[in-house]
């Protein structure tokens, strides 16, 4: 894939130097500059970045290197979009969703004031301020439900793909792919606790599959939709928060990752240049 810099609002070409903005309105942004100001703002992408590789983490976040843009999903996001409004259907009526039956919860869709807040992952999410670390953490759910027999919350992430009948659940928690997963819903688990929630262990997975096995396609996708359990722990979270601010305030910069095509892709080719 080759990224080309366009202006964000006229989509023009744009020449890139590969940093960040170093305007003063902006400087918030890089954890060098923003030391002094306010709580540092992590979202739960940045803390699964720094598990993947802790250079790629320390450039982007402290020196401000200006990353790759990502591609928008936009088949998944209209997926999760639409399924949002399902479940906010029920949360306004405060009745369980089709799923939770099917799958026997007795839950709803949880109903708070702050729904939409927690919902918005650019710039807001489930948010904590770390009072030591001086780390405003952040995540953006795609929803939470409630145990209506325990009054606990149930995190829970909604999930698009395409896989055939057979195989569209097997082994899905042990995907390599999918262990990002698991993290986010242990990290979600962490903020609302540290916000003074009841949360309870086991969370789900809401997986919609589009089907493949359909003779013609006529314009329309069908899904199935199932729930993974997932037991959740977010007792691993705080140590590696503290490691990451401890990266953050050094000045070595990590080594890179091995396994990475992107760096080893630019190593190899400096070698011909
Ligand atoms: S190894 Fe990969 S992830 Fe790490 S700094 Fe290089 S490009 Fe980034």
């Amino acid at each position: 894939m080759i990224f080309i810099n366009r202006d964000k609002e006229t989509k023009k070409l744009k020449e890139t130097d590969g940093l960040k903005s170093r305007e003063k309105s902006q400087l918030w942004r890089i954890f060098k500059y923003n030391k002094k100001l306010k709580p540092f703002r992590l979202s739960r992408s940045k803390f699964s970045d720094f598990l993947t590789c802790k250079r790629c983490f320390y450039l982007d976040q402290v020196e401000g290197l200006k990353y790759l843009d990502s591609i928008p999903f936009t088949l998944n996001n209209t997926v999760d979009d639409l399924c949002k409004k399902e479940f906010d259907y029920h949360r306004a009526k405060q009745t369980p969703h089709p799923i939770m039956e099917k799958y026997k919860l007795n839950a709803v869709p949880f109903k708070h004031k702050d729904i939409e807040k927690w919902q918005n992952s650019r710039n807001q999410g489930v948010e904590y301020i770390h009072p030591k670390l001086n780390l405003k953490l952040a995540g953006g759910i795609d929803d939470v439900w409630q145990n209506l027999n325990t009054k606990e919350l149930i995190v829970v992430d909604y999930k698009a793909q395409s896989k055939s009948k057979e195989k569209k659940l097997e082994g899905y928690l042990e995907d390599v792919y999918h262990e990002g997963y698991k993290l986010q819903l242990d990290f979600y688990k962490y903020l609302f606790e540290k916000n003074g929630f009841e949360v309870q262990k086991r969370g789900y997975f809401v997986v919609y599959n589009a089907t493949k096995e359909k003779e013609e396609f006529k314009n329309k996708l069908e899904f199935t939709c199932d729930l993974i359990p997932y037991d959740t722990d977010s007792s691993h979270i705080e140590d590696k928060i503290i490691e990451m601010k401890k990266l953050m305030e050094g000045k070595e910069i990590p080594a890179i990752n091995k396994y990475c095509q992107n760096c080893n892709y630019i190593n190899a080719g400096s070698k011909f240049l």
